[in-house]
Formats: structure tokens, sequence, C-alpha cells
């Protein structure tokens, strides 16, 4: 898999300490919809999830099928249950979640523009798959 090498921020995990890589991308244009991985920090993000979700969000649809739009797509792209709507980034030395800023709104959520990268991430976008590393 091809390798993105990007600049590192530092931040000390909250509950270990640990110093762990990590970079934030935001507003790419058209496809910040975007999942993280249940064991892993990986990335899934579609450009259609945007549109989607502003034609949810506009027909007045409910969080529940909202978030039950989004499960689908992520079982039918990912059958195994790779990822999850409310998966956070972990720390890669303990392995727990980072506190997550919107946790309990969806929309909020969904809408979120912020990308963590964390140093060995994989990315899966429509246009290519990457590894991503912070120097
Ligand atoms: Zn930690």
């Amino acid at each position: 898999m091809t390798v993105k090498s990007l600049p590192a921020r530092i931040i000390d995990c909250p509950t270990c300490g640990e110093k762990v890589k990590f970079t934030n991308i935001s507003g790419m244009s058209g496809r910040h919809v975007h999942f993280y991985a249940l064991d892993s920090n990986d990335i899934i993000m579609r450009e259609e999830w945007s549109d989607k979700l502003e034609e949810l969000i506009s027909s007045k649809s409910s969080d529940a099928e909202i978030e039950n739009y989004f499960s689908k797509e992520l079982l039918r792209l990912r059958p195994e249950k790779r990822y999850s709507i409310w998966a956070n980034v972990k720390c890669p030395n303990c392995n727990t979640e980072f506190p997550y800023r919107f946790v309990g709104n969806l929309k909020a959520r969904l809408q979120d523009l912020a990308i963590i990268l964390i140093d060995g991430c994989e990315i899966d976008t429509d246009a290519e798959s990457f590894t991503v590393k912070l120097i």
C-alpha cells in the first residue's frame, strides 16, 4: 500500500501518558463523512456519503433513520463490521479510545470536519487507499 508522509503533532495520551503522533486534516471538500475502525485507527470515507447526509437531513429523517443508513453502508462495504459510527481514534500504546467531543450528537458526529490521523493508520477513500506515516 502507498505510504504518505505528513507532519506530526504530538499529544499526551490522557490514559497512559505516552506521546502520540497525530495530525488533523479538515475540510477535504466533498468527502468529510468518515468513520474509524473498531479495532484500529483506520479510516473509511466516501464522497457520496456527504450528499446522502445532506439529503437525509433536508428530508427531516430521524437520527435513527440516518444511523441505520450509515450502519448499512458500513456493513455493505465492510461486512466484517470493521467500522462503526461511534468508534473513535485510539492510543497506539494502551489502545484506549480518546474522548470524543460530539458523543451522542449524531449529526455533529457525521458532519465533523476534523479527521484525526494517528501514525500508521490506513485511509480508504473513493480514489485511493494509503497508509499514513507521521514524521
Ligand atoms: Zn495511551
